[in-house]
């Protein structure tokens, strides 16, 4: 069958990361896409995980406890939007999970100008070939905000120095996320 958006979005990150990669997760959430890369870039690789509420923080750090890899992994609890305060290495790929963390706070909510702002600060921090990944979920209130304006935004990316890629289900119900990716070609 088709891949969901979600489960696209770890084929495409998986076909770019290699052991010893340094990659972000500009959402933490529950920290299943921290946990994915870390196995991915493994011990020798590093991977900076964001996010601006403490909930995500704490459940990531209970996941990661038994985890082989869990020392290349660095929790951060601030905005994406901050991120190059935090890296200044090459990264190889980024995902971001746009919208709400489930079972938490409906209110706190990824906003598109720090959501541009972060893509733009890793963009100049790709790699060739490198891949950023966006999950939209744009269901709630304001997500429908995010997504036009990331709707404005990606395309206008200069074409021979970036593929974007836009993956959709066109006739499902109850907005379903899409999921985008942006890959640096040169
Ligand atoms: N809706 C997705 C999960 C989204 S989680 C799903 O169902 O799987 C989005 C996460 O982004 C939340 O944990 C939220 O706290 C976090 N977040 C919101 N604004 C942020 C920011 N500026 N920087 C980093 N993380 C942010």
């Amino acid at each position: 069958m088709i891949q969901n958006a979600q489960k696209f979005s770890h084929s495409i990150l998986q076909e770019c990361i290699k052991p010893g990669d340094c990659v972000i997760d500009a959402t933490m959430g529950n920290g299943n896409d921290t946990i994915f890369l870390s196995t991915l870039v493994q011990n020798e690789g590093k991977v900076f995980a964001f996010d601006v509420q403490k909930a995500a923080i704490i459940r990531t750090t209970e996941k990661i406890q038994t985890l082989e890899t869990k020392d290349n992994i660095q929790l951060i609890c601030d905005s994406h939007a901050n991120l190059s305060t935090y890296v200044q290495e090459p990264i190889q790929a980024a995902i971001f999970n746009l919208g709400y963390l489930p079972g938490s706070d409906k209110s706190i909510i990824t906003t598109p100008d720090s959501t541009i702002h972060a893509i733009e600060s890793i963009m100049q921090l790709l790699t060739v070939g490198g891949r950023i990944v966006l999950v939209c979920y744009w269901g709630h209130e304001g997500g429908d905000t995010e997504l036009s304006q990331l709707l404005e935004f990606l395309p206008t990316l200069e074409q021979h120095e970036w593929t974007v890629l836009q993956y959709q289900f066109m006739n499902q119900q109850n907005q379903p996320p899409i999921c985008f990716v942006i890959e640096r070609k040169r």
